[in-house]
């Protein structure tokens, strides 16, 4: 493809379209930006732009630029949007962050690395983590990319020679990425999420489902969600590429899962039907909650796909640390577990949470994203000693918790100050006995009373060392 003088236009300013529109600009095209904000931040950015070259439309995302050949869109834009409308009018293809680095592998006559890639509605980061923790084990030049670590962008055209790349890939991303080719790739769960952006359920799990299209080696699918069995049967794969499940349970032939407390591989051995290949403890998993083992599982099967020895998936595990915020455990005071899983922000990674603890003491609301909770509370309500609710929405969790779990005691926090965090986690401490877990889930997103779930869970942190001083 020659890119000199093609005509190509950048969907938004942002984390993907600013290095796009510079990675275009330097391979000869003519670029143009869209936007739909004129503040100072995106004219200062447009700015930068500017002096490269690239032409910057500010407060006017709609309007498809005159001549458009190609658009490449940041992946949170919605199929909807005019531009769009606009583009398949003109039959102008339209690729998303990663559809635009997957077509620049090799640019340069550098090698191409095969991608190792993963979806899912939840466990996305934390599986990419340790499948490259994995493939360093392993001695191969790898990295987490995607929506983490190094950018698409920069490990597609860096000087870095990658042997393999363990990729984060988010339902939008998939939307935008039609010819995409992993060499292996999972899909972990799916719940309903995003389904504003998407549409329906339907077209979301479609959309996750192209990862899986044209896999060579591996579709990895979790045993436990056949809907994610369904999208291995409908894809279109490379001749002689398998379909291997991960289970918490004893594996079947080509599966992997778990026996008395060993992680196990009866997918990439010989004679599958009697054999079986250790690859870890569980407790080599960190932490070895059942939804992490389900991330490691997964995380194995791709790498053993890639071909990596067993020894190097039980070191990669070992070596791996989870990043914060993610079922951290951030102290015991007395006697008391508390446990930071401010990242959980929708009710499927909530269930998963409070699956790996018992008894617990809850610290759960925020903004609902209209989600409901009946579902959520009913399961876990036998785990519950009590629940502390905090945020705009926690009335639907109140109400949710009266229906499935009225005996569990309520502390209904009805602040939303810098010291609402302190105030919850005093509460919890007061409900909590010795043994159990205070558990900070929320279940919601965090923008009601923080900036991102990064600061609610460094409050909940703040707050716990607070009270471990006080009680020392
Ligand atoms: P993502 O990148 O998909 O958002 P993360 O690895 O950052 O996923 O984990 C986000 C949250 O999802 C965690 O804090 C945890 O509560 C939950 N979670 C992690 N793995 C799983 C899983 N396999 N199933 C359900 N929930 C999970």
């Amino acid at each position: 493809m020659t890119w000199t003088g093609k005509r190509v236009t950048v969907a938004g300013l942002g984390v993907s379209g600013i290095p796009a529109a510079r990675v275009l600009r330097g391979l000869g095209a003519h670029v143009t930006v869209v936007n739909d904000g004129d503040d100072e931040r995106s004219r200062a950015q447009a700015a930068e732009l500017e002096a490269l070259g690239v032409t910057v439309r500010l407060g006017d995302g709609a309007t498809l630029p005159e001549g458009t050949e190609l658009i490449v869109t940041a992946p949170g834009w919605k199929p909807d949007k005019p531009l769009f409308l606009a583009a398949a009018e003109a039959g102008v293809e339209i690729w998303g962050d990663v559809e635009l680095a997957w077509r620049l592998r090799g640019h340069g006559g550098r090698k191409p690395a095969p991608w190792l890639a993963v979806t899912g509605t939840n466990g996305k980061t934390t599986t990419v983590r340790m499948l490259a923790s994995i493939l360093q084990a392993a001695g191969l030049r790898t990295a987490a990319v995607g929506n983490i670590g190094v950018s698409l962008l920069d490990a597609v055209l860096g000087d870095e020679p990658y042997d393999v790349l363990a990729v984060e890939l988010s339902s939008y991303q998939l939307h935008w990425a039609p010819s995409l080719r992993a060499h292996s790739a999972a899909v972990l769960n799916l719940a309903p999420d995003h389904l504003d952006w998407h549409g329906s359920m339907e077209a979301y799990a479609a959309d996750k489902g192209r990862i899986y299209q044209g896999n060579q080696v591996a579709c990895v699918y979790n045993a436990a969600d056949p809907a994610t069995e369904d999208l291995v049967r409908e894809a279109d794969v490379e001749e002689g590429c398998r379909a291997i499940g991960f289970t918490l349970g004893p594996p079947a032939p080509s599966q992997l899962g778990v026996v008395d407390g060993i992680l196990v591989d009866r997918a990439f051995v010989t004679n599958r039907q009697k054999n079986a290949q250790e690859l870890a403890e569980v407790a080599d998993v960190n932490p070895p909650a059942p939804h992490n083992v389900a991330n490691a599982l997964a995380a194995a099967a791709l790498a053993r796909a890639y071909g990596v020895e067993p020894a190097a998936v039980r070191d990669g595990l070992r070596a791996f640390r989870p990043d914060a915020h993610r079922i951290e455990h951030v102290a015991d005071v007395a006697g008391v577990a508390y446990v930071d899983d401010s990242k959980a922000t929708n009710t499927h990674a909530t269930e998963a949470s409070l699956a790996a603890y018992d008894p617990i003491v809850w610290i759960a609301g925020g903004l609902a994203k209209g989600a409901t909770f009946d579902e959520l509370v009913e399961k876990s309500a036998k785990r519950l000693r009590g629940a502390v609710l905090i945020g705009a929405d926690r009335a639907l969790i109140r109400e949710a918790l009266a229906r499935h779990a009225p005996e569990v005691p309520v502390v209904d926090l009805d602040r939303t100050d810098t010291g609402a965090m302190s105030a919850a986690v005093r509460e919890a401490a007061r409900l909590a006995r010795p043994g159990d877990t205070v558990l900070l889930a929320p279940a919601c997103a965090s923008m009601d009373m923080y900036t991102n779930y990064n600061k609610r869970g460094e409050a909940f942190a703040d707050a716990v060392r607070e009270l471990a001083a006080e009680r020392d």
